[in-house]
């Protein structure tokens, strides 16, 4: 099969793709069981510990399961790498296209493994991905794959890839039964302001020994806290301050 042929029969059999739900969801659940028999790393739906390579044996699986193995031959031989990002905050994953300076290119499928782990803890709330209620973290993990092979079958097949576009949607909705291209993941900031911790809350942290107390001034995966210091920088409010940074789990509201 030439390059070519390979990425017209992947494209034919995406938009061709018909299947009742009840497959669907099997062959969904089959992947799910794959990943946890085979994966070195992950033990559990709700695993505490995920790799890589996890994604690497979730793509063969879908590629299996959902394209034939066409996704592969139209790879043609270009890279395909899957990274775990704890710092990506909005996104569930990103897929993107790479041409290097020699002039090779590459495809990167990025997963937000923090947003993963910031939900399904026993007291938190429903969680939905692609529209679709996830039970556990794998599930969730596997939603926001299932998004990112879309991305990346399209970019395969038609160079570019959108998922607030109509064949985009039709597709992820044809092979995957996805209702919405967004995820209900409880962002940090969002954990954050459950646990009343926003920007402007007053904070109290340790640090090297000493207990501080400043004021929140940016929330991502870890808080600015700017703490009243003469040393430190002079700011808008005319005073000095110094700026730490700080998991928001070592933060607590301060009394007053
Ligand atoms: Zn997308």
């Amino acid at each position: 099969m030439t390059p070519a042929s390979a990425r017209i029969t992947l494209a034919d059999a995406v938009l061709s793709f018909q299947a009742p739900e009840e497959t669907i969801q099997q062959r969904v659940r089959q992947i799910h069981h794959t990943v946890l028999t085979h994966s070195r790393y992950i033990r559990s739906a709700n695993y505490s510990v995920i790799h890589p390579e996890d994604l690497e044996l979730m793509f063969k699986a879908y590629d299996e399961g959902f394209f034939d193995g066409h996704c592969q031959r139209a790879l043609d031989g270009r890279k395909l790498r899957f990274r775990l990002s704890p710092r990506m905050t909005k996104a569930g994953g990103t897929t993107a296209r790479f041409v290097t300076a020699a002039g090779e290119t590459f495809y990167e499928i990025t997963v937000a493994s923090s947003m993963l782990f910031e939900g399904f803890g026993q007291m938190d709330r429903r969680i939905s991905v692609c529209g679709l209620e996830c039970e556990n973290r794998l599930e969730a993990l596997q939603r926001i794959f299932e998004h990112e092979m879309v991305h990346l079958v399209e970019q395969l097949c038609w160079q570019s890839s959108n998922c607030a576009a109509p064949r985009f949607q039709e597709i992820a909705r044809r092979l995957f039964l996805h209702r919405a291209h967004t995820h209900k993941l409880i962002t940090r900031r969002e954990r954050a302001a459950q646990s009343g911790i926003r920007v402007g809350s007053r904070v109290t942290f340790v640090f090297e020994g000493r207990p501080l107390t400043g004021r929140v001034n940016r929330l991502t995966k870890r808080a600015t806290v700017l703490v009243e210091d003469p040393e430190g920088e002079r700011f808008s409010d005319g005073r000095r301050y110094r700026k730490y940074y700080v998991p928001i789990v070592h933060l607590q509201l301060a009394v007053a």
